[in-house]
């Protein structure tokens, strides 16, 4: 059996005149993460991790913000050509663990929600996923509220 973990990381403006999705849940927010998809910075930190495992690169070279099929486009689309790259190299997703760095809003009662959603597109139970979100304590471009940072671990397996 072969293991193999990887590391993502993400970060967006919070902008105004936007939705804000996380972890493909639409949070209700004055403002919403700025990009040239739907800007889930959760989710893209997921394909990051996923990708570093596998060694097929980041989700910049694989989904050029370059590309207008991909304007707009849900990230779940991304997570979903992710997670059949790895499973056709046989691999299988054994968790995934993801830290949202924000000053507001509270993302408390929309956790579950979006772990529902990961577990999901990553066919593993709603425990194979964790989810958990701190404040940067008013420090820096998070800590003004500025944008979102996330940093997301998977771990997979093959054999
Ligand atoms: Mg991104």
């Amino acid at each position: 059996m072969e293991l193999r973990i990887g590391h993502g990381i993400d970060v967006h403006p919070l902008v105004e005149g936007r939705d804000l999705i996380l972890g493909g849940v639409k949070i209700p927010y004055s403002r919403g993460l700025d990009g040239h998809s739907d800007a889930d910075a959760l989710l893209h930190a997921v394909c990051d991790a996923l990708l570093g495992a596998i060694g097929q690169g980041d989700i910049g070279t694989v989904f050029p913000n370059t590309e207008a099929r991909w304007k707009g486009e849900p990230s779940a689309t991304f997570v979903r050509e992710v997670y059949a790259r790895l499973t056709g190299a046989g691999w299988r997703v054994v968790n995934v663990d993801c830290a949202v760095l924000l000053e507001a809003p509270k993302l408390n009662p929309h956790i579950a929600g979006m772990k529902r959603q990961l577990a999901q597109l990553l066919e593993v139970e709603s425990d194979a996923v964790g989810i958990k979100a701190t404040t940067a304590e008013k420090l820096g471009f998070v800590g003004r509220g500025e944008g979102i940072f996330v940093s997301a671990v998977a771990l997979l397996q093959r054999g």
